[in-house]
């Protein structure tokens, strides 16, 4: 059945007169890469959908069609990463908002579902909408939405990538796709400081890591801890996340 909200299952009719009702637009950001013996792909497009999809359920926003790839060199050592450079992926999603800012959408929110890596060039796209464009444009990145909420309920000492709150966010809402048998947990070398690399660590340097670099930390591709990844704890990620985004989708309206 076809959304009321996805702006891809309308008709450009249906479209015209859904912005005489809302003029806000989620657009999901996400890559196609590695995500250890345990998770597909698509990880990173396929939450920031589910969510979006949540958000227009409860809220007056459109979905637009998602970005599947990234920026994601650090990914590379394994097969099924895409990577687009740094300058393509900042003009191509800035030109799709530009674009959508013509038929009357004014507030566009950016929901990343890629750890870390592409902030820099999605804070830039956002910048540039707001300044060039005159749009109300937000990076909304997903792990800062659900930051309170993971630190309550973590159970592992590192969970960087397609571990606890990655594999948790799957459980809750693709759990045919998590293969948790195959699941296991890698730890990265002493001599690298730990909380560098976590996905809620103090100093974020995790967004500059080569491919290099990642194959060092992990054979198996995931970094951190998943074994103890739980529906439970991925409702509580996903509560979080889609109560926060609809809260601003509201105010926006409101406004
Ligand atoms: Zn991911």
């Amino acid at each position: 059945m076809p959304s009321n909200y996805g702006i891809a299952d309308l008709t450009w009719r249906e479209l015209e007169a859904t912005i005489d009702e809302t003029s806000t637009l989620l657009l999901p950001v996400g890559s196609t890469e590695q995500h250890g013996h345990h998770l597909p792909l698509g990880v990173d497009t396929y939450v920031p959908e589910a969510i979006a999809d949540r958000v227009a359920e409860r809220s007056s926003c459109l979905v637009a069609p998602s970005i599947p790839y990234g920026v994601s060199p650090h990914h590379t050592f394994k097969p099924g990463t895409v990577t687009v450079g740094s300058e393509t992926f900042r003009r191509y999603v800035r030109d799709v908002c530009t674009s959508v800012g013509e038929w009357g959408i004014e507030n566009v929110l950016l929901l990343n579902g890629h750890y870390l890596v592409q902030d820099p060039e999605l804070e830039i796209v956002v910048r540039d909408l707001r300044v060039e464009d005159g749009m109300r444009a937000f990076h909304v990145p997903l792990v800062d939405l659900f930051d309170d909420v993971a630190r309550e309920v973590r159970e592992s000492e590192l969970s960087f990538h397609a571990s606890e709150f990655e594999t948790s966010l799957m459980l809750a809402l693709f759990p045919d796709l998590v293969h948790m048998d195959r699941a296991e947990a890698t730890t990265a070398p002493d001599a690298l400081p730990l909380t560098d690399y976590d996905a809620l660590g103090e100093n974020r340097v995790g967004w500059a890591l080569s491919a290099e670099e990642m194959a060092d930390l992990t054979p198996t591709g995931n970094l951190g801890d998943p074994t103890g990844a739980t529906v439970e704890t991925g409702e509580r990620l996903v509560e979080a996340v889609v109560s926060r985004t609809a809260a601003l989708v509201d105010a926006l309206e409101g406004s």
